[in-house]
């Protein structure tokens, strides 16, 4: 069999892809008709695909390229380290150096008093340790009723039965048996869409307080921990109204409830903090890690926890782990990561210079007869596309028609921008400078105006 390479011809690669790979979160039908473009290299915050295209990925990957692509100290780490130990686990009374040393530069890096890390595989793993690992903890402390996990209607969470069902897409609820039993999901902070005729202030309380409402509601003697991601991501880079964290946090401390702060896409600079909980004046008990961990350069996850859930936890066996919980590879690349954002100082001039010049262009994209609010938080944006700004109106097609047509336009504008129904979004590499942003931003408006020309 010859082999398969980056030199044969596209349509060849994307009809073996069709036969016998099968993609996430895509219809297989239009794999099959459309083929899928076939990445063929990446540098800085640029893709190259098989046809030689040079495409700005204003999505960092999958919001995971902070550092950028083509590093290349994170690969000789990698192969140093395979050389050394390439796989080694952390069960039954092991340990090794890369697991000593993430779990300690992370413990200096999260906010006081989270000095305690469990590593997962993923983000969804690490979530899913999450579940368990809260359940426990009130188990251990004699209140085994404290079960149910309270998250949002529209959060992302992970793809696993349980973060899946943490999360609260109903797309996903709808396949494979989700959720599982007690979790519950109350309103997101989605002014735009669901705020009627309030104030992006009093919506903002309303929805924190339909927390309460549910603590109230179930007993709080039920209630086990609240999950959030600082910044909704997945769900359209929703950026909550300035009210409503503190009074989550409040209600949190009131009825005693763990607050779990899923950091996989806000974590590691890309609030322009080094966590989004910073950014957004939280104190959280566990943290969920992903993502800019290793800038997606190896697969890793995990959870940060509080002095006080560690020491729980710790008192007794935890019957958790995963084969590749602390990868001695991963762990290393990751570490390897971190020096870098620290050292180049690149969340020091996302937060400085780089969010703030983004911030200003983006904003300037409301003058743009289709788009109708512009939300920014460091390196993560979102445009609303809309008929009609002043009653916030969708489009009476199908939601996501639009945003779909604008993507395939940003696409073949050599943008990746992507659509979670009406809303654009992005989510570019830290180190994207500010003629790069010109770009993008020049790139994108090209594909605003041609998707306005297809609606007249
Ligand atoms: N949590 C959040 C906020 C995410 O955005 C994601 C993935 O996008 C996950 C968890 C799941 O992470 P993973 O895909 O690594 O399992």
């Amino acid at each position: 069999m010859n082999a398969i390479t980056n030199h044969m011809p596209t349509a060849e690669l994307q009809a073996l892809d069709a036969a016998h790979h099968m993609h996430p979160f895509t219809t297989g039908d239009e794999i099959a008709a459309k083929g899928a473009r076939v990445i063929t290299g990446a540098d800085g915050v640029m893709l190259r695909d098989s046809d030689g295209n040079q495409i700005l990925d204003a999505m960092a990957g999958l919001w995971c390229v902070n550092i950028g692509y083509g590093r290349h100290e994170l690969a000789e780490v990698a192969a140093r380290q395979m050389r050394e130990l390439p796989y080694y686990n952390t069960f039954f009374m092991t340990t090794h150096v890369p697991a000593i040393a993430l779990s300690q530069r992370l413990a200096e890096l999260a906010p006081e008093g989270m000095n305690h890390v469990f590593f997962a595989g993923s983000g969804s793993e690490a979530n899913d340790t999450n579940i368990r690992m809260v359940r426990t903890y009130w188990d251990m402390k004699g209140k085994p009723s404290k079960k149910v996990i309270i998250s949002r209607h529209n959060a992302y969470h992970g793809s696993s039965v349980g973060s899946g069902s943490l999360g609260g897409m109903s797309g996903m609820h709808a396949q494979g048996g989700m959720p599982i039993p007690d979790i519950h999901h109350i309103g997101q902070p989605n002014w735009w869409a669901e705020g009627g005729d309030m104030t992006p202030e009093d919506f903002g309380l309303m929805r924190a307080q339909e927390l309460e409402q549910a603590i109230n509601e179930m007993g709080e003697d039920r209630v086990a921990a609240f999950i959030a991601e600082p910044v909704q991501g997945a769900g359209g880079v929703i950026v909550p109204p300035s009210t409503y964290w503190p009074e989550i946090q409040r209600i949190c401390d009131k009825y005693e409830i763990l607050l779990i702060a899923d950091e996989v896409i806000c974590g590691f600079g890309r609030t322009g903090e080094w966590f989004g909980s910073t950014t957004m004046g939280i104190r959280p008990d566990i943290m969920t890690i992903a993502k800019g961990l290793s800038s997606g350069y190896q697969p890793i996850g995990g959870s940060i926890v509080s002095d006080e859930i560690a020491t729980v936890i710790n008192s007794g066996e935890f019957n958790h782990g995963y084969t590749y919980s602390s990868h001695p590879v991963a762990s290393a690349v990751a570490l390897e990561n971190l020096r870098i954002l620290d050292e180049e100082g690149i969340i020091t001039k996302v937060r400085e210079t780089t969010a703030p010049y983004l911030k200003s262009k983006w904003e300037a994209l409301l003058d743009h007869p289709l788009v109708g609010e512009a939300n920014i938080v460091g390196m993560m944006g979102s445009i609303v596309l809309t008929p009609h700004k002043e009653s916030r109106a969708a489009f009476k097609s199908d939601v996501g028609t639009v945003g779909y047509i604008c993507r395939e336009r940003c696409f073949a504008n050599n943008l990746v921008m992507r659509h979670v129904g009406d809303r654009m979004i992005i989510s570019p590499p830290l180190v994207i400078t500010e003629g790069e942003i010109d770009t993008l931003i020049e790139r994108a408006v090209k594909s605003l105006d041609e998707c306005h020309a297809t609606l007249k």
